[in-house]
């Protein structure tokens, strides 16, 4: 089978043609600046190859056609006939209290996914202009929706309520619902085929652009740092994480912003690149000044450490104990230094890091001591082979 995987953004959409069963990627790519001009790249990874076009790009649709007409190309395409497509499978961000699980797409689920708008209102819109767009240039293709929330809908009420007035609740859904749900599904799938184990108390560590930290209790989810949207948990790139609420208020009073711009500052210009000074949101330029001796990168890298620390103490004491400790995503799997900050000084947990098998990069594999009581594990995420996976599974039916 060979199932295209869809993550659409709003001006932007990642693809990737592959074999679920084996993981096999034919071939990826990305579609930019689209609404502004147009600018996909593509690459097959087992030829080595990467192009670069610019492709007016007005809406989605034509995205959609470019990857169509790029994975068909004589030269660089992996496919002769968009027949030898099965089906598609779409990220969707926000599924609300709609989706504990992926659905095939058809009238009802695109009205479910542009219910939840006003909860997931910068993502679930360009999701359904990707889902739209695909039914629109394929429109007998099966196609599938897969929800970042879901894997989070086995939390009990204690963990997902908010504490206050309950017609929010009752009324608007206010809860936490939390996200990387298809990152964090995959990385309990993982252990229990690593392992041989179910009852295991896992805490997994998605640590990326997006951080989010998911407590797994017999391979579900029953608690997760993300919150109604992904702006809480640990601070994060460029988001604040967990605040005081008084903070959003104080600076639209003082400052004159509307609620829209103070939640614009908190998700575009806060977390780590905030506390760098601006520096950069990403770790290995923070890692760079730091070396060089900028207080404020290193400042950052503490505090990432140490709110990510924190996490992994409450989640044990969640799971009353803990048997794995997991990281995964762009820092979980790259950043030796990163990982070894967050472990410091936690042997009391049972968790103790093998310094030289910390060294590694990209690559699954146990890097705990061997006298570690809990197990800590690098294991690369893999959010498109768990879509392609639930794809062909519902297409099938
Ligand atoms: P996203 O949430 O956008 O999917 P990723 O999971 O790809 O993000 O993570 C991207 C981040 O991973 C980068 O911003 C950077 O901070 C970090 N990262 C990637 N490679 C390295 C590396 N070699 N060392 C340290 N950090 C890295």
């Amino acid at each position: 089978m060979e199932i295209l995987v869809i993550n659409a953004g709003s001006s932007s959409l990642k693809y990737q043609l592959m074999d679920p069963e084996t993981g096999y990627v034919f071939a990826k790519g990305l579609c930019e600046r689209i609404g502004i001009d147009g600018r996909l790249t593509h690459k097959v990874p087992q030829r080595d190859l990467k192009v670069e076009r610019e492709i007016p790009m007005p809406t989605h649709s034509e995205a959609i056609a470019a990857v169509l007409d790029v994975l068909q190309d004589a030269e660089v395409g992996v496919v002769r006939s968009v027949d030898e497509i099965d089906a598609v499978g779409h990220r969707v961000v926000h599924g609300g209290v709609k989706f504990a699980a992926s659905c095939v797409i058809d009238e009802a689920c695109k009205q479910a996914i542009r219910d939840c708008i006003p909860l997931g209102p910068l993502h679930n819109p360009a999701n359904l202009m990707g889902i739209e767009a695909c039914e629109k240039i394929m429109p007998n293709k099966p196609q599938v929706a897969v929800f970042d929330t879901a894997f989070h809908m086995t939390m009990p009420p204690k963990a997902y309520r908010y504490a206050i007035p309950e017609e929010y609740y009752e009324k608007d859904h206010l809860r936490r619902y939390g996200f990387h749900g298809t990152s964090h599904r995959y990385i309990a799938k993982r252990v229990e085929a690593l392992t041989g184990r179910k009852d295991l108390k896992v805490i997994n560590c998605h640590l990326g652009n997006g951080s989010s930290l998911c407590a797994i209790q017999n391979g579900k989810s029953v608690d997760t740092s993300m919150g109604l949207a992904p702006l809480c948990g640990v601070p994060m790139g460029t988001r604040v994480g967990d605040v005081d609420t008084t903070v959003a208020q104080f600076i639209a009073d003082n400052y004159g912003k509307t609620i829209d711009e103070v939640l614009t500052i908190l998700n575009k210009k806060s977390g780590v690149f905030a506390l760098s000074g601006g520096v950069s949101s990403d770790f290995r330029d923070l890692e760079a000044g730091a070396n060089e001796g900028n207080e404020k990168c290193r400042l950052a890298l503490e505090k990432f450490a140490y709110e990510v620390k924190k996490y992994i103490g409450s989640y044990a004491a969640a799971l009353g104990g803990l048997d794995v400790l997991v990281f995964t995503a762009g820092i979980g799997e790259n950043d030796a230094a990163t990982r070894a900050s967050i472990c410091e000084g936690m042997e009391w947990l049972g968790i103790k890091l093998d310094p030289e098998k910390n060294k590694l990069r990209g690559k699954e594999r146990v890097i705990s001591a061997a006298d570690s009581k809990v197990q800590v594990w690098v294991i690369p995420t893999d959010e498109e082979l768990m879509i392609a996976q639930d794809t062909a599974e519902l297409a099938k039916r």
